[in-house]
């Protein structure tokens, strides 16, 4: 009996544990069965591989063929095996040598010409095989999201034919060179251009600062969505592993780009977008919105409109990071630590509290507009404020105001304060690090008791207003909490119960 054993990737979240694929040729009823596919794959795996081989003028073992691929429990796509399915049966049917096989790792789809089609999710397989010593053998187009790994030993191809004169030594496939991709961080709509919002502008300096989740509130118009789209350029560059994470994200998701290289995620899904859509599933688990903003900002705007489930949903990710996709009897996690900015109208027509006069809503319209917010979600955003219409002089007027470089060296600032005190952003820290990292001066916490029985706060809300006035001290310089930083904090907490 010939066997070939061929190494390859499967995908599991944002892994790509190891699948072996062990090809038998034995006597009996010629045939090829595989072994640890859903049955629709194997036909499919099976028909192109056999027309890719004929094609390339191999012969095709008239035996019967077994393939394996293991671990069996491990799910798989079918696409990405075709090839080294395809080398496993000419090495176990001696058309090619094996001395090669062990030092490789495979992955691509075949087309019936014997071309390699791109797959899904190659950067996340190189970055799982990257310590292991063995060269990766992809497709040519799935090339670039690969090449950003500096240190993975990477080999493409356009054919399986290019794939055999490789292994057969004749026309060795040259390894590719890592790319150095630009950054692009500081690209992207300027906080110059919104007009007026001061007070919105100082807040979003603060939420990035910090790592802040925000909620801004305001008729329509007023630019809610315009400071939301301008906080990605505030935040500090990402670090080579956070940049390599969410690529490997957009990767699974079939969306990488060299251009977004560097580049904080922005995703603003619309609010009629499904549970699915949102935190990510299907038949193979793919990342949702929530991962695919994973290191960047997620916006939600009209914030009522969206359905309370899905936005209960949302819950496990702001508390953990993450985000568990359950699928049948199995389950995924992805990665999703993304920072909240949402936006909604003050009332059902978005006029309340506007000097026209133009809002008709009933209180207990407007109260009952509000609750769908409150509670759950209300209770784990940081920062609420109001984004009120712009007086005419200020649209009117042609200076310019402060540039998003300017305000990022101050994020930046405040931000390795934060990554020097406590290794993490002020936002992200558990109640238990708040006592532990935020001293407050007796004036301050003198202050932070009243504002606790006069605005009711939750214990959350409290860790929440501390946290805010840690970020607003750090942005001055200042190594312990004041009465002033928690004064400007607690104006950045906007009660949704008051019009
Ligand atoms: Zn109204």
């Amino acid at each position: 009996m010939a066997v070939a054993i061929v190494h390859s990737r499967g995908l599991s979240g944002v892994s790509a544990p190891r699948v072996s694929v062990e090809v038998h040729l034995a006597g009996g009823l010629p045939g090829v069965h595989i072994v640890g596919l859903a049955e629709t794959e194997v036909r499919e795996a099976r028909d192109r591989v056999r027309a890719a081989l004929q094609h390339a003028q191999f012969e095709f073992p008239a035996r019967k063929v077994t393939v394996s691929l293991a671990p069996a429990d491990l799910p798989k796509e079918s696409g990405r095996f075709d090839l080294p399915i395809a080398i496993g049966i000419l090495v176990a049917s001696g058309q090619l040598p094996d001395d090669k096989l062990d030092a490789h790792e495979f992955a691509g789809e075949l087309a019936l010409t014997g071309e390699l089609r791109a797959i899904r999710g190659a950067l996340p397989m190189v970055l799982s095989a990257r310590h292991d010593g063995r060269a990766f053998v992809l497709p040519k187009a799935s090339a670039a999201e690969a090449m950003i790994v500096k240190d993975a030993t990477i080999l493409t191809a356009r054919t399986l034919l290019s794939v055999c004169a490789h292994l057969a030594g004749t026309a060795p496939l040259p390894p590719m060179l890592a790319d150095v991709l630009p950054s692009r961080t500081s690209e992207g709509p300027d906080l110059a251009d919104v007009r007026g919002q001061l007070h919105a502008k100082r807040a979003l300096e603060i939420a990035a600062a910090g790592f802040h989740s925000l909620l801004l509130l305001g008729p329509p118009g007023t630019g809610k969505s315009m400071l939301a789209h301008r906080l990605p350029a505030l935040l500090p560059e990402m670090t080579e592993s956070e940049a390599l994470e969410a690529a490997a994200i957009a990767s699974l998701a079939g969306r990488f780009s060299s251009d977004r290289w560097r580049v904080r995620p922005f995703r603003a899904p619309h609010h009629t977008a499904s549970g699915i859509a949102l935190v990510g599933g299907g038949g193979v688990p793919r990342p949702g919105e929530v991962s695919l903003a994973h290191h960047g900002v997620l916006f939600l705007d009209e914030l009522p409109e969206w359905d309370r489930r899905v936005i209960d949903v949302l819950r496990e990710p702001l508390e953990s990071g993450s985000i568990l996709v359950s699928r049948a009897a199995r389950q995924t996690t992805f990665p999703a630590q993304f920072q909240l900015v949402a936006a909604m109208n003050p009332c059902p027509c978005g006029w309340l509290g506007h000097g026209s006069g133009r809002c008709l809503c009933t209180p207990e319209q407007v109260r009952r507009y509000r609750w769908r917010v409150s509670g759950a979600l209300y209770d784990r955003i940081d920062m609420a404020i109001d984004v009120p219409a712009v007086e005419a002089s200020a649209m009117a007027s042609t200076a310019n105001g402060e540039s998003s470089a300017a305000v990022r060296d101050r994020v930046v600032f405040a931000h390795g304060r934060q990554l020097e005190r406590q290794g993490k952003a002020n936002g992200r820290l558990a109640p238990s690090e708040v006592e532990r990292h935020c001293r407050r001066s007796s004036a301050a916490e003198a202050l932070l008791a009243q504002a606790m029985s006069r605005m009711s706060l939750s214990a959350r809300g409290y860790h929440r207003v501390v946290k805010v006035a840690r970020t607003v001290a750090d942005l001055a310089g200042a190594s312990s909490i004041d009465a002033i930083h928690v004064a400007e904090a607690i104006a950045y907490r906007r009660e949704l119960t008051a019009a």
